[in-house]
């Protein structure tokens, strides 16, 4: 499982804050192949239960979560957003 290109992307450690909303691909220590999880945007990059703090986590496909995205929760839709904050806030 090493791909080329890997020493050129941007790794994220357990602690670090996620840039963007996406797809990422996590690499555990050996004891787990590569898979791929969802992140939101402001969430902080968990430790690994096994490997703890040596995995690490690179941007696989950036994907705006839909109250992130200018045209569904734009300007135009103050009433949706304030909805998605209240929800927001339920899960903190
Ligand atoms: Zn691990």
């Amino acid at each position: 499982m090493s791909l080329p290109d890997k020493s050129d992307r941007q790794a994220y450690k357990p602690g670090q804050t996620v840039p963007a909303t996406g797809i990422y691909a996590v690499v555990h220590d050996l004891h787990r192949p590569e898979h791929e999880v969802v992140a939101i945007r402001g969430e902080e990059f968990p430790p690994c239960r096994i490997c703890r703090d040596e995995v690490r986590f690179y941007v696989a496909n950036q994907v705006p979560h839909m109250m992130h995205d200018f045209d569904l929760a734009g300007p135009g839709n103050r009433a949706l957003k304030r909805r998605a904050r209240a929800a927001n806030k339920g899960t903190e």
